[in-house]
């Protein structure tokens, strides 16, 4: 028996050697470990064998089925992992692609980054981030600031009044956030507000009734012209990654005194004159100026001692003009292709 076994054995390994498709393998399968095949003849012939027989011949049957199986399986798994790569193959599959579910993840908004940057450029010279309620008195949207009742820009053609008997506003510009620090926290200091403000604009590619405004502000003994002028500089060569000449203009807020206008030249085309900066060679990029007396004295500050500066920025516009972006209205589209370009910025 040991011989008869050793033989099927043998057989059984050449015949499984041989074998390259599914099919056969079947065949094989059935003529080797089948119901009707010899080792399971040998299986059934335990039961007649005697005690003595038994352990040894039982166990030889044993180890016999598990050879044959074990080459089964070894090419079972041959056979499939190379219809699998040829599968793969005549499918152009590459396994080795990252899944498309990893293009699918999030990413911040370009407003988002550009919001990020400006903040931690102000937060390296000592400027401390602060929030700003989003709708508004009248008082401190236009009357803390120094804003006469017959400004226009009280006006509803202007301005988005949720409550026109109550003085309730959506803030038009992110300045009210001045009047509510000078009043509750204490000098010295120099903040940093930013966020969605709302003006009654016609909807064009530069303009939307809503945008970002980023504002600072500084307060302190001795504060003077050249301190924001400094200030400006330092923060335009920062984002912009060049020494940038810049410009003041006179300019006129209600709650600053002087004020002036900053352009910067232009960083497309250095100042020759380009589409981007209507062939001026200068870009505005915000307003500024020395916070006027009134608005510190309406918060019982003492202007004797006390001067400060403040100053404005559209989020929109510095976004378009690091992204080379021309309508602002794509900020607003949720069209994944257009956001799609800032998810590795
Ligand atoms: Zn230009």
């Amino acid at each position: 028996m040991k011989e008869k076994l050793k033989d099927l054995c043998n057989r059984a390994e050449q015949a499984f050697s041989k074998v390259i498709d599914s099919q056969k393998l079947e065949e094989l399968r059935i003529e080797f470990l089948g119901a009707k095949s010899e080792i399971q003849a040998f299986q059934k012939s335990i039961a007649s064998l005697t005690k003595e027989e038994k352990p040894v011949l039982g166990k030889l049957i044993n180890e016999s089925r598990k050879f044959i199986e074990e080459k089964f399986n070894t090419i079972q798994e041959v056979i499939a992992q190379k219809a699998l790569e040829k599968e793969l193959k005549e499918e152009n599959i590459d396994i080795s692609l990252p899944g498309i579910l990893n293009n699918l993840r999030g990413a911040k908004h370009p407003l988002t980054l550009i919001t990020q940057e400006i903040v931690s450029i102000f937060e390296s010279m000592g400027f401390q981030e602060m929030d700003s309620p989003e709708v508004e008195t009248e008082y401190y949207n236009f009357t803390g600031l120094n804003t006469p009742e017959s400004h226009p820009a009280r006006d509803e053609q202007d301005t988005f009044y949720t409550n026109i008997n109550s003085h309730v506003v959506m803030r038009s510009h992110v300045s009210p956030f001045q009047v509510r620090v000078l009043e509750k926290e204490k000098l010295p200091l120099r903040v940093i507000s930013h966020g969605r403000v709302y003006r009654n604009e016609e909807i064009n590619p530069r303009k939307l009734p809503f945008f970002h405004q980023l504002e600072i502000l500084c307060v302190d003994e001795n504060i003077t012209f050249n301190n924001l002028k400094w200030t400006l500089q330092n923060f335009f060569n920062q984002f912009f990654n060049a020494e940038i000449p810049i410009r003041l203009r006179p300019d006129f807020f209600p709650f600053t005194e002087p004020s002036a206008e900053v352009d910067a030249q232009c960083v497309f085309c250095k100042g020759k004159g380009c589409q981007t900066c209507g062939y001026k060679g200068w870009l505005e990029l915000l307003g500024c100026g020395l916070v006027d007396p009134n608005v510190l004295e309406m918060s019982n500050i003492d202007t004797k001692k006390y001067t400060g500066f403040a100053a404005g920025l559209g989020i929109e516009r510095f976004a378009m003009l690091k992204y080379g972006i021309s309508d602002i209205r794509d900020f607003y589209s949720g069209d994944i292709r257009f956001l799609n370009q800032f998810s590795k910025v």
